[in-house]
């Protein structure tokens, strides 16, 4: 699939068209309903603005976290169209149900250049499902139908994949800029061409390491997916995350890289700690000597040293995933200190998944680095070579 020929909302005409835009609206919160990051909805506003300014109907939805199925107070996105309205500086309407009597009624009375937004997507279970009805519902509301959602493109549901099959179907600013960034970069890598990879599971990341074994110059793994790795060396782990059977396969990844001349870094050393619990005592122990009853949740300052400088002279740096436990101050050392190394090496750099870009944001290294997706596993999902289901059945040019 040609990811970059697909129609974009500027192919199209969207003036006095009831326009539905899939977006990502998937924030983090704190527990006061306070949004932590708003980077989804900044990324949302340029295609929002532009069909506000085309003077289309605008009618966004979304998901938000993991309601199951049922409304959920705490799921609601009304906070969304508050912070929205505020961004835009206009009002953005909030209906109070996704294809109930509030969404029927708000969609009706909007007027050409207004913005409504529908409440969680993932309070029917159908959402999930992909199930057509849903989908025709949904496409009901409109005449053309918009995705930019890009960190959720991966997931085959109702909004992303069914609609495609009601409505013409095209691409927002934000996937379109997702994907030229991305394809730019990995059809023609600057070298030395590294790849960091970490956060917790071997299983999540599998994919996208053998394929990226076919690219890269350099692989460095990190986080709790390194201990599998570490431990299908023969070293005891403590308590340390494994996926005990994943062993063969973390065996043949190193055989692999070896065979492909990939230099392959694993930690040399760890900040463990006795418990899983962010103020647990600590220790930094070599990589061989992890004791009994201790957990490693952070690399250690060897292993940093050692990342640091193979990644200073790096040309490409794809990065996915923190190198521990980089939500605990304690344990956040390892993912500063690459953070700070790939900052520093002005190499093209992609970032993805949500803890490596918290990290970038927190050290003010944003604008140093080339790309930072809004979504980690879409990201890795197409690094990975895989199809895209939100993308693949948008309308070609
Ligand atoms: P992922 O979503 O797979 O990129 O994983 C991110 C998560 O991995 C974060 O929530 C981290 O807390 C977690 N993580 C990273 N390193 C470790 C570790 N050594 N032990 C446990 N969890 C870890």
């Amino acid at each position: 699939m040609n990811y970059l020929n697909k129609k974009t909302v500027s192919d199209i005409d969207v003036t006095n068209k009831k326009v539905l835009v899939r977006c990502d609206f998937n924030v983090p919160f704190d527990e006061n309903g306070n949004i932590t990051d708003t980077k989804r909805i900044d990324e949302s506003l340029k295609t929002i603005k532009y069909l506000v300014d085309n003077k289309a109907k605008v009618i966004l939805c979304s998901h938000l976290g993991r309601p199951k199925g049922k409304f959920n107070k705490k799921f609601s996105l009304e906070f969304v169209a508050k912070e929205l309205s505020k961004s835009l500086n206009m009002d953005v309407k909030f209906a109070r149900d996704v294809i109930g009597e509030s969404a029927e009624t708000t969609i009706s009375q909007l007027k050409n250049g207004e913005i409504c937004l529908l409440e969680n997507l993932r309070f029917h279970k159908e959402e999930e499902e992909n199930d057509p009805k849903f989908s025709e519902k949904l496409a009901s509301f409109a005449d053309v139908y918009v995705n930019d959602a890009f960190g959720t493109c991966h997931r085959a549901h109702a909004s992303i994949a069914g609609v495609t099959e009601c409505l013409p179907a095209v691409c927002g600013f934000l996937i379109q800029k997702e994907m030229s960034a991305m394809s730019e970069i990995l059809d023609n890598p600057k070298r030395p061409f590294i790849s960091i990879l970490g956060g917790a599971k071997v299983s999540d990341k599998i994919g996208v390491i053998n394929s990226l074994l076919e690219k890269v110059d350099k692989l460095i793994i990190g986080g709790g997916m390194a201990y599998t790795f570490i431990n299908s060396l023969g070293y005891s782990i403590g308590t340390s995350l494994c996926e005990s059977d994943k062993l063969d396969l973390a065996r043949d990844i190193v055989a692999k890289a070896k065979e492909k001349n990939v230099k392959l870094f694993l930690p040399v050393d760890n900040k463990v700690g006795r418990e899983y619990d962010p103020n647990t005592e600590s220790q930094i122990v070599d990589a061989d000597k992890i004791p009994d009853g201790w957990m490693g949740l952070d690399i250690g300052t060897k292993t940093a040293e050692l990342f640091s400088e193979a990644i200073k002279d790096a040309g490409t740096v794809v990065w996915n995933g923190p190198m521990g436990v980089s939500e605990w101050d304690n344990f956040a050392n390892g993912t500063i200190a690459v953070a700070k190394a790939i900052a520093d090496s002005g190499a093209v750099s992609i970032i993805g998944g949500g803890d490596s870009a918290a990290a970038i944001e927190k050290l003010g290294f944003a604008d140093k680095m080339t790309h930072i997706s809004t979504g980690g596993g879409a990201s890795l999902q197409f690094l990975e070579g895989k199809e895209l289901p939100g993308i693949l059945h948008l309308n070609d040019k």
